[in-house]
Order: structure tokens, then C-alpha cells, then sequence
């Protein structure tokens, strides 16, 4: 029958309600041009369906290595760099060491350990957002975990943790994963060390850049440590369709994503200031494509209903972090759509 394990899981959480403007997966807000989706559907109907895809989804890998200046060697595709985490939580080191990161994060570190039975080393971060590094020290010094994970910027705070301790922890013989999901609205990275270090991986994805339907993450480390984490990749884990697309997308019209990133980061810093004007707010910064913040005049729960009411569906996390949601950057009249909804809430309580 079904493992305790898997018994004492709590599934992972989306938001399922309704509602015409969308904010609340930080996926990035784009609409491809009639010309782009043209081009797709004749690659599409070219395709033999019938046949298994590449498993080493090789034209793609050159593709990304081309896009972000990286070796096909150096790179392993995932369903999502979700699918990533699961393959690093089984493939680094034994079993009966655990798994580190702060909390609250992205919760599929903790699902992946908890699934395959490793202990769950959680740290709280500190009030600012940052990493409790005695606190850290303790209970790895107690614990012993082999793994630690990183979401740089971290979801849903929207911070870098300091580099600093990232590398004080990675020092005391913790396998290192930085998740860098939102990389293109942060640009900081540990691609280097990822390059040069055996205990160090990097993990991007095109799911936040405007792809997230095509499931396609990417992990960067040495070349000895990706052939060996290759060997327990499921085999024809990336579709043949997202292949195809995945790489018309970064050859050909990559461009398209950038300029609506750029937009995206020029709206997030607007949406803040916005935000940190309001009384009733109070807003955290970001460097991802999302912004945290908390309802300080009612609970987050009816500010988050009477967010669905005006048609902004946002993300509450006030069962991780009290009284706080998460607003992810949308185009610009989306944008104001939600900062009129809340200034309406705030307005009417
Ligand atoms: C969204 C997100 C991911 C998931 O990315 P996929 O490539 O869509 O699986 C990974 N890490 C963090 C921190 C995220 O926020």
C-alpha cells in the first residue's frame, strides 16, 4: 500500500480559481505574435508523432549552450527543472543524510526529500529575507545533510540570499544547488562555480521567461558530474513537441522574450513603488518577476477573495509567511488592474 512517505505529503499548491487576470504562477505575460505561432504550428504538423524524441535532446542542448554561452556537455535537460530537483535529491549523496535549505521556499525541495525519505533540514530566514547563518551552522553541524538548495532569488521572499553564506554553508561538505529560475530578472548567478566546482549545480528554466508550458529546465555543472546524474534521467524525459518549440523559440525568436523581460523588470520596479505608497502595505523587494508583500489591515485570506471579486487572481502565502501574498508582474494594464483593485480594497475594508 501507499508509503508513509508519500501518506504525509501535502501536494503541491496552485491556485486554481478563476479569474480573468492572472497573476499568480510568476510566469511571464506574453502573447506570441500570429506570425510566431505560425511558425510553430508548421514545425508542429512536420513532426513524426509516432516516433520516440531524441533522448539526448541534443539539437536542443546545442541550442541552449548557443543561446546562454554554455557547453552541451556541461548541461542536462529536465520536465521542468522541477524534474531536476527530484533527479539531485536521489542523486547526491546517501539516503540517510538529509537535505538543508531556509524557509520558506520553493516547496519541491522539501517534497523531493520527503518522497525518497530524507530528512528535511529546515533553517527560518531572518526577518530581512536573509539566511540565519549560526542558525544554519547549528543544525548542519547537528544534522550532517549532504544537500543543500538555493532558489537565487529566492520564491516567494524575491531576494538574493547573501553570497557570503551561501559559500560559508557550501563549505562545511554540502552538495550545493542554486536554483536560478528567475536568473533573467536578478542576473546574479554562480554559473562559474558551477562550472568549475564538483560540488556545485546551477538550475535555470525557460518556465519564467515565457515558455512555462513547454516544461524545459536546464542544470549546468562539470561535465563528470552531469554524465553521471544522466544515468537516472528518466529516458525520453523532454517531449519531441517541446524540443522543437523550445529551440524555434531561442534560435529564432528569442528576441521576443527578451523585450518583454525587460519590460516585465521595468514594471516590477514600478508595481513596488506603487505598492510602498500604499497605506495598509507593506512591500519587500525583488529581483524576481513577483513581488511580496503584507496585508497590514486585514486578513490576508479576504484581501486575497476580494482580489478574485475585482478579477485579480494573486497568490496567498499566508500559511508559509503571516498576512502576506505574492503579486507576479504582469503587463502594464494588468499591473494597474491589481494596484486599482487593492487601492479599492484598501479604500472600502
Ligand atoms: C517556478 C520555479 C521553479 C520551477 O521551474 P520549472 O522549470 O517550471 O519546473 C523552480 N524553482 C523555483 C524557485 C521556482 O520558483
Amino acid at each position: 500500500m501507499i508509503s508513509n512517505r508519500v501518506k504525509s505529503l501535502s501536494p503541491y499548491k496552485t491556485e486554481t480559481t478563476h479569474a480573468p487576470i492572472r497573476l499568480s504562477s510568476n510566469e511571464l505575460s506574453i502573447e506570441l505574435p500570429d506570425f510566431v505561432k505560425r511558425r510553430i504550428g508548421e514545425e508542429i504538423s512536420k513532426l513524426s508523432l509516432n516516433r520516440y524524441p531524441d533522448p539526448e535532446a541534443k539539437l536542443l542542448k546545442e541550442a541552449i549552450a548557443q543561446r546562454f554561452g554554455l557547453k552541451v556537455e556541461n548541461l542536462l535537460l529536465g520536465n521542468g527543472s522541477d524534474e531536476l530537483i527530484y533527479y539531485l535529491s536521489m542523486a547526491i549523496g546517501e539516503f540517510d543524510k538529509g537535505v538543508f535549505y531556509p524557509v520558506p521556499t520553493f516547496s519541491m525541495y522539501g517534497i523531493s526529500a520527503q518522497v525518497l525519505g530524507r530528512e528535511r533540514i529546515e533553517v527560518k530566514l531572518k526577518d530581512d529575507f536573509d539566511i540565519d547563518l549560526s542558525e544554519s551552522i547549528y543544525r548542519i553541524e547537528e544534522k550532517g545533510p549532504a544537500l543543500a538548495y538555493f532558489a537565487y532569488p529566492n520564491n516567494p521572499t524575491g531576494n538574493c540570499f547573501s553570497e557570503e553564506k551561501i559559500k560559508a554553508i557550501r563549505n562545511m561538505k554540502l552538495f550545493t544547488v542554486i536554483d536560478e529560475a528567475y536568473y533573467h530578472y536578478s542576473e546574479k548567478t554562480f554559473l562559474k562555480d558551477a562550472l568549475e566546482r564538483e560540488d556545485t549545480v546551477v538550475l535555470r528554466s525557460l518556465s519564467k521567461i515565457g515558455l512555462a508550458g513547454l516544461r524545459i529546465g536546464f542544470m549546468v555543472g562539470r561535465e563528470d558530474l552531469i554524465s553521471e546524474i544522466n544515468k537516472i534521467r528518466l529516458p525520453f524525459n523532454v517531449t519531441l513537441p517541446s524540443q522543437v518549440i523550445a529551440r524555434l523559440m531561442l534560435d529564432e525568436f528569442y528576441h521576443i522574450l527578451e523585450e518583454e523581460i525587460e519590460i516585465a523588470k521595468k514594471e516590477r520596479d514600478r508595481v513596488y513603488k506603487e505598492l510602498s505608497k500604499m497605506e495598509g502595505i507593506a512591500v519587500y523587494p525583488s529581483k524576481a518577476n513577483f513581488i511580496l508583500f503584507k496585508s497590514l489591515v486585514m486578513p490576508a485570506d479576504i484581501m486575497h477573495r476580494r482580489l478574485v471579486q475585482e478579477g485579480v487572481l494573486i497568490r496567498n502565502f499566508s500559511y508559509m509567511i503571516p498576512d502576506s501574498l505574492r503579486v507576479t508582474v504582469g503587463r502594464a494594464w494588468e499591473n494597474d488592474a491589481f494596484l486599482e483593485a487593492i487601492q479599492k480594497i484598501l479604500n472600502t475594508p
